[in-house]
């Protein structure tokens, strides 16, 4: 679970790479350098010294915090990726295109086949599809390909040193020790990305203890090198937060001509009676509900979605990560890509554009939370009355288009 560090993560690993060579850092700035390293090296001994009597009374031994924190120094590289927040935004079809791309395809066929019984059996025992397992794993780490190789202990305690995100990474970090003196893992190889996201499907360590599952039956919970643990860990992931065992997540729908765009929500029934159909010619589930979604607007692609769909935005709160993780999932299992095509002249917004947007429609009288730029439900029901009342087509869409009518109230 990247949470919202994921998608920057190896992009700002490289930055840094490639500036940390630089040969230009005179002399001085070195010794300075050394100075701030050796002032945040106490800083962060004596946060530690205040971590262990939290970390006993949650359950952590003695023994487990000292082989943890032995030879640990803060690692000034995380501190460095904290601070850098990406105000690009990849238009929604570019991040699709590479989600799932051909060496994906490629790689995720050959790895269901490979684990086709262990797939199974997680059908099985947890009710979740194959596909949507198959598509996190791909989209976290491109099937294992590259899980992390930052010492989990040494970046939660940095993080949490330093106070970043309150006490979030203190509480993650005190469930990363209980891994550890429950020996699922070695202490060196207990490796993940720098803000703690760890294994084959990057789960933080609070998820890892409410969610990881043991399916070989060896006695550890190994996401890190055991494809079942790792995959039955996920699909339980799932499960645990709503999963409805044989409801789709949802699939593309083409929309019928003089459709009212006012219905957002509805049962399949309903909708198959409003006209619209699945695009691929299949036919509509007998039963359940779904809603309506245009993530690029009423120009490009719809889909109905289930609360199957939202759960997989459990795993990452982003409708690109999971239109990616779904589609993905698809496409190794042989759906076709999809129907109609990307309306590339009215692309998503950027951040500043969709803070703007927010707080434009909180300005209008719309409850829309605090403007952070999130396209949740609340600010998509904003839009699509502000769309209404303006005469616009009401898909609910926070593109270039509604922006500009909400700048000329
Ligand atoms: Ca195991």
């Amino acid at each position: 679970m990247s949470i919202i560090f994921g998608r920057f993560t190896l992009v700002a690993a490289l930055a840094w790479t490639l500036t940390s060579v630089s040969p230009t850092v005179s002399a001085y700035a070195a010794g300075a350098q050394k100075l701030e390293v050796a002032s945040k090296t106490s800083q962060f001994r004596a946060y530690i010294d205040r971590l262990w009597p939290i970390a006993q009374s949650r359950g952590v031994t003695r023994e487990t915090f000292l082989s943890a924190f032995n030879g640990i120094t803060a690692d000034q590289e995380v501190i460095d990726l904290t601070k850098k927040q990406s105000e690009f935004v990849k238009p929604i079809w570019d991040y699709l295109a590479s989600a799932v791309s051909a060496n994906r395809l490629e790689r995720g066929a050959k790895l269901a086949n490979v684990n086709s019984a262990t797939l199974d059996a997680i059908e099985r025992r947890f009710g979740v599809d194959r596909e949507v397992v198959l598509g996190v794993w791909g989209m976290e780490t491109n099937f294992g390909g590259f899980t992390g190789g930052k010492d989990i202990i040494r970046s939660l305690a940095t993080l949490a040193s330093v106070g970043y995100r309150g006490t979030y990474f203190r509480d993650e970090l005190i469930s990363a020790l209980l891994i550890l003196q429950q020996y699922h893992v070695a202490r060196s190889d207990f490796k993940g990305s720098w803000a703690g996201a760890m294994g084959q499907t990057q789960f933080m360590p609070s998820s890892f203890q409410k969610f990881a599952v043991d399916f070989d039956g060896d006695g550890k919970k190994d996401i890190w090198t055991n494809v079942p643990d790792a995959l039955a860990s996920t699909a339980n992931y799932l499960k645990q937060n709503g999963w409805q065992p044989g409801l789709p997540w949802g699939f593309e729908v083409t929309i019928p001509h003089g459709f009212d765009y006012h219905i957002h929500h509805a049962t399949f029934e309903d909708w198959s009676r409003q006209g619209v159909r699945t695009a691929d010619g299949k036919p509509m589930p007998r039963s359940g509900e779904a809603n309506l979604f245009f993530p690029a607007g009423a120009d490009g692609p719809a889909f109905l979605v289930t609360s199957n769909y939202d759960v997989i935005k459990r795993y990452n709160n982003s409708d690109a990560y999971a239109l990616g993780v779904a589609m993905l999932g698809d496409r190794i299992f042989g759906a076709s890509p999809l129907h109609a095509s990307w309306p590339v002249e009215d692309p998503i917004l950027g951040l500043q554009q969709r803070i703007e947007l927010q707080q434009a429609l909180s300005a209008l009288g719309y409850d829309v939370g605090e403007p952070n730029g999130r396209i949740g439900s609340r600010t998509r029901d904003a839009i699509r009355d502000f769309q209404d009342k303006r005469g616009l087509r009401p898909d609910a869409y926070a593109g270039r288009r509604v922006l500009e009518a909400l700048r000329v109230r």
